[in-house]
């Protein structure tokens, strides 16, 4: 038969539906007369029991993402586009499109059953990744439901930056090329202005990091707002503000934006305006975080409130030492500079690293501080980017709010 044949017991994760199919659990592969072409095909054990379907993806160490775990549910178009409704009704149902200027995930890949595809709605706009060749072979059919099925789409377009699409062998976009492709409707604008919780942002779907906005933290941004009245704030790695808009809103004293990348504070500028018309205490800070926080060490700079949410730190499990290495240092020079009685929320969007294992980290910095800690609130990603049960990879936000007791 053509198709994928499984190693002797490899079926395991497919049977407790986790939908990745490593090229070491392969026997055989084949996709018939077309060779190493991106195919839909049938997969089965080394018995021969057919376990379900996915795509195959000949040049990525993933060989295989599953779409169906039943023989006899074939995937076609419509199959596909059932998906991609039923993932859109679960944030239609919950409210999280009604707004004017909501923003939301509609699409969370693995975690909706869709492997590797991403739609992030924005006022009414609609940027996708595809980051899989899953969701390559079945671009078209998503856009086109997306865009007929979701309230108020305009548009949908797609992004072609992504690493992840590197890795997997799909087309990139070239050195000066544009990586946002219109797939329907109207392209979106250079800027889309959305509202989160009473705070507006730009979003800019051309070049702004992932689709545009880290969404995932909207809950988290939330949860540390009610921590931040009065406070001097500092807002490590803020990228367009998010955290420091919501403590300034929320009262804050004073509020330092934080990032290396000059693009991002200007984005974080433009933000401030927009929700500030009047004016307030925020700073913007073009620096490297590990270099700032050991300035504000060697100065004796204090702060009430301090923002670690750096970017992935660990790529793959190769990374994981190295990784932690660096959540500590940051995490405990954060903890040095705080006053009594403050506030440290501290992130990690590493996979690779594990609750637990951050949840350890953050342990030995607070003791190599010489100061105590209270774990005070747990943050994950917002709703709109649940979790399979089945797919642990796809916790990879987790968040800790801790106090300084002294
Ligand atoms: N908290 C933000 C998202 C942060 S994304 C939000 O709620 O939207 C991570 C940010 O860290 C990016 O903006 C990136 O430019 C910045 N960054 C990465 N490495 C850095 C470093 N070493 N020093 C300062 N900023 C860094």
């Amino acid at each position: 038969m053509i198709g994928i044949v499984l190693k002797p017991g490899r079926e395991k994760s497919i049977l407790r539906h986790h939908p990745w199919v490593f090229s070491g659990a392969i026997f055989s592969e084949g996709n018939g007369d077309e060779e190493g072409e991106i195919a839909l095909l049938k997969v089965s054990s080394w018995r021969g029991e057919v376990l379900g379907w996915g795509v195959y993806s000949p040049k990525s160490q993933i060989r295989v993402r599953m779409i169906s775990y039943d023989a006899e549910v074939y995937p076609d178009d419509e199959f596909v586009a059932k998906l991609v409704k039923a993932s859109c009704s679960r944030r239609i149902e919950s409210g999280a499109l009604a707004a004017g200027k909501a923003a939301c995930r509609l699409i969370n890949a693995e975690n909706d059953f869709l492997p590797g595809v991403i739609a992030d709605f924005y006022s009414g706009f609609i940027v996708c990744q595809f980051t899989s060749a899953l969701g390559e072979f079945w671009k078209n059919i998503i856009a086109t439901t997306l865009f007929e099925y979701v309230p108020g789409c305009k548009g949908v377009a797609e992004r072609i930056d992504a690493d992840a699409r590197r890795r997997e062998g799909l087309k990139v976009a070239d050195e000066g090329e544009e990586a946002l492709k219109l797939l329907e409707g109207d392209m979106p604008p250079k800027e889309i202005e959305i509202e989160e919780n009473q705070v507006k942002f730009l979003i800019d779907p051309y070049r702004g990091h992932k689709t545009g906005f880290y969404l995932d933290q909207r809950e988290a941004r939330k949860a540390l707002a009610a921590y931040a009245k009065g406070r001097d704030v500092l807002n490590a790695f803020s990228y367009s503000g998010g955290f420091g808009l919501y403590a300034l809103k929320n009262g804050a004293a004073s509020v330092i934006q934080l990032d290396a990348s000059r693009d991002a504070l200007e984005l974080a500028k433009r933000n401030f305006a927009l929700n500030f018309p009047e004016g307030g205490n925020m700073q913007f800070i073009a620096d490297d975080v590990f270099k700032y926080l050991r300035k504000c060490r060697d100065e004796r700079k204090t702060f009430d409130l301090i923002v670690l949410d750096p970017p992935k730190f660990a790529e793959s499990k190769l990374q994981i030492m190295k990784a932690a290495r660096g959540y500590k240092d940051i995490n405990l020079l954060a903890m040095k500079l705080l006053r009594p009685g403050g506030i440290l929320a501290s992130f990690s969007c590493s996979g690779a690293i594990s609750p637990g294992f951050f949840d350890q980290i953050i342990a030995e910095a607070a003791i190599d501080s010489g100061r105590d800690f209270q774990l005070i609130e747990r943050t994950l990603a917002a709703g709109d980017h649940p979790v399979a049960v089945t797919f642990p990879e796809g916790a990879y936000l987790k968040g800790v709010i801790l106090r300084c007791i002294i």
